[in-house]
């Protein structure tokens, strides 16, 4: 039988118009790494790795039994990690973020797939391999409303790195 394997993540995808922005931004930085093209700037939630394709009907209900709020996304600092990551993060995650990342990661648990123990960390990767990450005096206010998650499938080949949508669900505005 030849079960094919798909490298998944969950995230929030970003609004065309705040992917051009925040690529132009980065562009003016002028990162030393590697650079995340534009069609790829996105916010994890949660990553899976690799899985039978199989389990797509499995984690497409999971996404399904998620009732998120939709919440604004502000990423306001500019924020390093390890193997020379730049990223833009958040001086305030919004409840609505935490929610939905612990959610997703008490139903994953639950069903059996195991993930990375670490503390979620709200951010939106710049560039990768950066031996001098930038300093920049202010960073702009990059905001959008969230009002949607994403079933990722990241593909990689000669033309480099392409996250594929599988499946999306809607983060609702509660009524007041
Ligand atoms: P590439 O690995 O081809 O350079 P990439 O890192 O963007 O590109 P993936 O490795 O498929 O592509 O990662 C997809 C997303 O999941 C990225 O946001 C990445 O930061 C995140 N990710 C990857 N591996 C892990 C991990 N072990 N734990 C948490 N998040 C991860
Ligand atoms: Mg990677």
């Amino acid at each position: 039988m030849n079960v094919k394997n798909l490298r998944l993540f969950f995230g929030l995808p970003l609004p065309h118009r705040q992917a051009e922005a925040i690529d132009r931004w980065c562009r003016e930085l002028g990162l030393d790494g590697r650079p995340v093209a534009r069609r790829n700037l996105h916010l994890t939630l949660t990553f899976l790795g690799s899985h039978s394709v199989e389990r797509l009907a499995e984690l497409q209900c999971l996404g399904e039994g998620i009732r998120g709020n939709a919440f604004e996304m502000k990423l306001d600092r500019l924020e390093t990690g390890r193997h020379g990551l730049v990223c833009l993060g958040t001086g305030q995650a919004p409840e609505a973020l935490l929610q939905l990342a612990g959610e997703l990661q008490r139903l994953l648990r639950g069903a059996g797939y195991t993930l990375d123990e670490r503390v979620f960390w709200p951010h939106l990767t710049l560039a990768r391999d950066c031996r001098n990450p930038p300093l920049p005096a202010s960073v702009p206010d990059f905001c959008w409303r969230a009002e949607r998650f994403v079933l990722f499938h990241s593909t990689s080949d000669a033309q480099g790195t392409l996250y594929k949508p599988l499946f999306h669900w809607p983060l609702v505005t509660p009524e007041r």
